[in-house]
């Protein structure tokens, strides 16, 4: 299982694939699981959806890794015509971002400047997410996200159970009054940085998640979300909030589009706040390996649609 995961992540990265797989109809059939389709409205009508059945949203746009600054502008100037829209539509949704897309690469200020002006154009109710991407970008990540927390309060930032040092992170961060969506982790991680075995990142993802309903219920963190479909896990959040009287809407579960819908329904019903992140694009394919990584089965479900019709 550890050895396919770590190929699916090698080809993920891989650009022979990326340009050519994406052309395939059966890898097409497969993503348009985990995507409502490449584009805003699509996105639009998905969250609608979702909306009927008190289920919250988060939207992302596909891409990363931008190598111009036009292209970083462009994806900038994109998210803020995603904003006006669901401004306009009135939909509670929210957007969540890579600073890799935003221009991490090319200069911390010049992606700075982008990820404020979206800040800048958000409601002030409503949190701009940032998405942690591979270990090399922990660190500039973090250093961004501070700068913007220090003057806008509506930002959150996404931190990585996986990670030996996201205890400390945590620690760090709950001084200036964040906003945490926690997840596993989805990239190819050493050893030497990050528990190789899924039952220690369970345990740790579990410890991180208490410090943070604390810290919520405590005033020191605005929003405590955790990204996961184990509902394994999420029974031991909810006992968790059920045991220190903790009002169940402190129980925040942000989920894929099209991964565990029963679970996301159940927890919007029972008065948790269910959250589904919805990706669109056309540059899915990174993205959509490292959804086949996190449940090689899937990979099945691919090799089904190579004979459907
Ligand atoms: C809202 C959200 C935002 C995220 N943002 C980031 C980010 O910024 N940075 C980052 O590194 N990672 C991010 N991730 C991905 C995350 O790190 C994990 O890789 C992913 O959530 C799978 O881990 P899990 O917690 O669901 O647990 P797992 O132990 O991987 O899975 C538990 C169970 O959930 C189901 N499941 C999990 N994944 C899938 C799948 N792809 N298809 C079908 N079933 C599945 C299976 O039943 C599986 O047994 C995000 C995830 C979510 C939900």
């Amino acid at each position: 299982m550890a050895l396919m995961r770590s190929m699916l992540l090698a080809a993920s990265q891989n650009v022979w694939l990326r340009q050519h797989a994406v052309n395939f109809p059966f890898v097409r059939r497969s993503v348009s699981r985990f995507m409502p389709g490449e584009t805003l409205d699509a996105a639009l009508v998905a969250a609608q959806g979702l909306l009927h059945k008190q289920i919250g949203s988060v939207f992302t746009h596909l891409g990363e890794n931008v190598s111009d600054r036009e292209e970083a502008r462009k994806v900038t100037n994109h998210y803020l015509e995603v904003l006006d829209r669901i401004h306009q539509m009135n939909l509670p949704t929210e957007i969540s971002v890579k600073l890799t897309q935003l221009g991490l690469d090319l200069a911390p200020d010049f992606c700075f400047e982008n990820l404020e002006r979206i800040i800048q154009r958000e409601s002030p109710k409503a949190i701009v997410w940032v998405d942690m991407e591979a270990s090399n970008y922990v660190d500039a990540t973090l250093e961004i996200y501070k700068r913007a927390l220090k003057r806008y309060p509506n930002v959150g930032i996404c931190l990585q159970a996986y990670l030996y040092r996201t205890k400390k992170d945590l620690a760090d961060l709950l001084a200036f009054r964040p906003s945490i969506r926690l997840v596993k982790g989805a990239y190819n991680e050493p050893p030497s940085i990050a528990y190789p075995k899924k039952p220690d990142v369970d345990e740790n993802y579990v410890a991180l998640a208490k410090e943070m309903l604390r810290a919520k219920s405590a005033g020191q963190c605005v929003r405590a979300a955790f990204g996961t479909h184990d509902i394994s896990l999420i029974r031991r959040l909810t006992d968790y909030v059920a045991q220190e009287r903790l009002p169940k809407t402190d129980l925040e579960v942000q989920m894929l589009y099209g991964i565990q819908r029963a679970e996301q329904e159940r927890l919007a019903r029972d008065g948790c706040r269910s959250i589904v992140l919805v990706a669109y694009g056309t540059y899915w394919y990174p993205w959509f390996v490292r959804r086949l990584a996190e449940r090689p089965a899937n990979l099945w479900f691919m090799l089904r649609n190579v004979f459907a019709s």
